[in-house]
C-alpha cells in the first residue's frame, strides 16, 4: 500500500485582464504520512498557489499543469466530481484568514460538522456531539459549538478552522499560516495542538508559513520558494541551520524568529517574478555569472538530502582553511597558537571567529589572509591555494583590516594616499580613475570626498574616522572577503556601532564576506552567520550563530553554552 503523497512538477498561470502570471513555475515533492514538510518564502513566491494547486482549487480560467498523487492515486487528473469526493476527506487545508472562511451567520458547531451531514457520514443529532469533541480535540471547551464566529477570539476561531480541517480525518493536512495572527501564547498552544492530532491521526502535513522558528518546530522537511521556483529543499534542521542558497540566507537573516538580537537585514531589490530568462534571483543576487541572466538553473542535489537550484551549486565557498597549525617559539618554549584549525566562509556570509586573548584568532587572521605561513595546513581562496596566487594583493582578493587604527595607517600620510595606495601598490587604473575610486570608497564608509578632507593627514582624524578610512582602503580593492580583527575594540560604544552597521549594510549590497575577529560575544550575537569558538588555538565550537547564541533556537537540541562557558566567554 502507497502511503505516500506525490506532487509531481505543479505550475501555475494565472490569468489577468492584461497578462499571463506564472504564480508557480515548477514544485515536486514526496512526503510520507505521519511525517511534515514546510513551505518558506516572501509574499508573492508562490506558497498558496502551491496550497490551492495541490487542493484544485485553482479557477479554470487559469491554467495548472503537473500532478498530485494521494497515496498511490492521481487526484488532479479526476473529473471535477471525483476529486470533491477526496477533498476535505482524504485532503483538506486549514485556511489562514478565518474572518474570510467562517460563515458570519451559522453556529460554529453546524459549519464544523456541515460536511459530515452532507455527506451522511452522520446524522444531525450524532453531528452535535461530534462537533463538541471535535472542539475539544483543539483544546476548546465544546460550548463555541453554539457560538457565533464574531463571539469567539482570533485564537478561538483558528482553532475552530483546525478542527474543521481535521472533521473528516483527512490522511493529509495542508496548513496556511497557522499561526499566522495569534499570540505568543496562543501560537505555543496551537503548535502543541497541531502536534498532538498528527500523532493521533498519522496525517501527512504540509505547512505554509513566513515564520521559520514555527516551520523548525513543525516540520522534516523544508523547500524554499522564491518567484514561483523552488530554489532550496532538504532536511528543515540542516537548511535552517546552513542554508546553502543565497536566497534563503537572505530570507532566514530577516527572520525575527530565529534572530532575536541580531540586526535584521532584508534582502535588497524587490522580487521580479517577471524574470523570462534567466534565474529569477539574478536581480538581487550579489554572486551572479553571466549563466545566470541566460538559463533558468534547476533543482539539482548537491549534498547528501539537499537540493539547490542555483548555477554556483548554491552559496560560493570563498575562503577555506583546512587543518591549519602554527607554532611560536618564545625563547625555548613553544606556543600552540593554532591546532589543525578548519573553516570555511561563504559568499555574502559573516563568520565570526570567537575567543579570548591568546586562543589564537588573530594568528587565524593573519594566515588566513596570507600575512603570515601556517606550518601545516593550506587556505584556499576561490578555490585556489593562497601560498601559490597572493590573493591580498589583487583586486577582488581578501584584505585584512586591524584592530589599531592609530599604527595601521601611516600619520605621515593624506586620506586620499592612504586609501589609494594599494591601488598604486597594483598598478591598478590612472590617476584620474583611483580618484575616483577612492572618493567612491570613502562616500561607501560615509565620509566626505571633498579635496580639503582628501588632503587632511591621518594624525588629524579621530578613532572613528581612522578605522573608517582604514576600511575605505580596505574596500577599494572590491575584496571578495574582508578579514576584520578586532577592529571596533579601539572605539567607543557609540562608534563601534556605526562603523559595524556601516559594514553590514555595504556587506549587503555588495555580498563580500566578513571575518569577524572578536572576544565580544555580544557582538558575535549581533552581526554573525555562522561562528567559530577557539580556545588554545582549537576550534571548540562551530556552526550556525544563532543556534549556538540563542538556548531557545527550534534546533538547540542541548544547551549551547557549556564550551562557551569553558572559553571564558561566559559566565557559567
Ligand atoms: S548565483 Fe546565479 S543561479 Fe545562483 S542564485 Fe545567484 S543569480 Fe541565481
Amino acid at each position: 500500500m502507497d502511503r505516500t503523497i506525490n506532487a509531481i512538477d505543479l505550475r501555475v498561470q494565472y490569468q489577468t485582464e492584461k497578462e499571463k502570471v506564472v504564480a508557480l513555475r515548477k514544485a515536486s515533492f514526496t512526503l510520507r504520512e505521519g511525517k511534515s514538510i514546510g513551505i518558506v518564502g516572501e509574499s508573492g513566491s508562490g506558497k498558496t498557489s502551491l496550497a490551492l494547486a495541490m487542493m484544485g482549487l485553482i479557477h479554470r480560467k487559469h491554467t495548472r499543469s503537473g500532478e498530485l498523487k494521494l497515496f498511490g492515486e492521481p487526484y488532479l487528473s479526476l473529473p471535477e466530481k471525483e476529486q470533491k469526493k477526496h477533498r476535505w476527506n482524504t485532503m483538506a487545508m486549514m485556511f489562514q484568514n478565518s474572518m474570510n472562511v467562517l460563515n458570519p451567520v451559522m453556529p460554529i458547531g453546524k459549519q464544523l460538522t456541515e460536511r459530515l451531514v452532507e455527506r451522511k457520514i452522520m446524522d444531525s443529532r450524532q453531528a452535535e456531539q461530534e462537533a463538541e469533541s471535535l472542539l475539544k480535540s483543539v483544546g476548546l471547551e465544546g460550548w463555541e459549538a453554539k457560538a457565533f464566529p464574531h463571539q469567539l477570539s482570533g485564537g478561538m476561531q483558528q482553532r475552530v478552522l483546525l478542527a474543521m480541517a481535521v472533521a473528516c480525518k483527512p490522511r493529509f493536512l495542508i496548513l496556511d499560516e497557522p499561526t499566522g495572527s495569534l499570540d505568543g501564547l496562543a501560537r505555543a498552544e496551537m503548535i502543541q495542538r497541531i502536534q498532538s492530532l498528527q500523532k493521533q491521526m498519522n496525517f501527512a502535513m504540509l505547512v505554509i508559513s513566513h515564520d521559520i522558528k514555527l516551520i523548525g518546530e513543525l516540520t522534516q522537511e523544508i523547500m524554499v520558494l522564491y518567484g514561483g521556483c523552488v530554489v532550496e529543499q532538504g532536511a528543515t534542521d540542516a537548511v535552517i541551520e546552513k542554508p546553502m542558497h543565497p536566497y534563503s540566507r537572505g530570507l532566514f537573516n530577516a527572520s525575527v524568529e530565529l534572530a532575536p538580537y541580531k540586526d535584521l537585514w532584508g534582502i535588497p531589490g524587490e522580487s521580479n517574478n517577471g524574470i523570462e530568462e534567466g534565474c529569477v534571483f539574478n536581480n538581487r543576487c550579489t554572486q551572479p555569472s553571466s549563466l545566470c541572466y541566460r538559463h533558468m538553473p534547476s533543482l539539482e542535489s548537491v549534498s547528501i538530502e539537499r537540493k539547490v537550484a542555483c548555477h554556483q551549486n548554491g552559496l560560493i565557498h570563498v575562503l577555506k582553511g583546512e587543518g591549519l597549525s602554527k607554532e611560536y617559539d618564545i625563547g625555548k618554549k613553544s606556543i600552540v597558537a593554532l591546532d589543525k584549525v578548519y573553516m570555511n566562509l561563504r559568499h555574502g556570509e559573516t563568520l565570526a571567529v570567537i575567543g579570548p586573548s591568546g586562543s589564537g584568532k588573530s594568528t587565524l587572521a593573519k594566515v588566513l589572509g596570507g600575512f603570515t605561513e601556517a606550518d601545516e595546513g593550506d587556505v584556499f581562496f576561490n578555490g585556489k591555494k593562497l601560498k601559490e596566487h597572493p590573493f591580498s594583493c589583487c583586486e577582488e582578493g581578501v584584505q585584512l583590516v586591524l584592530q589599531d587604527p592609530f599604527s595601521a595607517l601611516s600619520h605621515r600620510m593624506t586620506v586620499e594616499e592612504v586609501v589609494s595606495e594599494p591601488l598604486q601598490i597594483n598598478k591598478i587604473g590612472d590617476q584620474a580613475e583611483r580618484k575616483r575610486r577612492v572618493k567612491h570608497a570613502l562616500r561607501d564608509l560615509q565620509l566626505s570626498d571633498e579635496e580639503k578632507w582628501l588632503h587632511r593627514y591621518t594624525s588629524s582624524l579621530s578613532g572613528g574616522q581612522r578605522q573608517r578610512v582604514a576600511l575605505a582602503r580596505a574596500l577599494v580593492m572590491n575584496p571578495k572577503v574582508l578579514i576584520a580583527d578586532e577592529i571596533t575594540s579601539m572605539l567607543d560604544v557609540s562608534t563601534q556601532a556605526n562603523v559595524l552597521r556601516l559594514l553590514k549594510g555595504l556587506q549587503s549590497q555588495k555580498g563580500f564576506a566578513l571575518l569577524f575577529i572578536t572576544h565580544d560575544l555580544n557582538l558575535g550575537r549581533k552581526i554573525a552567520d555562522q561562528l567559530i569558538v577557539l580556545d588554545k588555538g582549537k576550534v571548540i565550537e562551530e556552526g550556525n550563530a544563532n543556534r549556538i547564541l540563542q538556548i531557545n533556537h527550534p534546533n538547540n537540541h542541548q544547551s549551547p553554552c557549556e564550551n562557551l562557558i569553558k572559553a571564558g566567554l561566559i559566565n557559567g
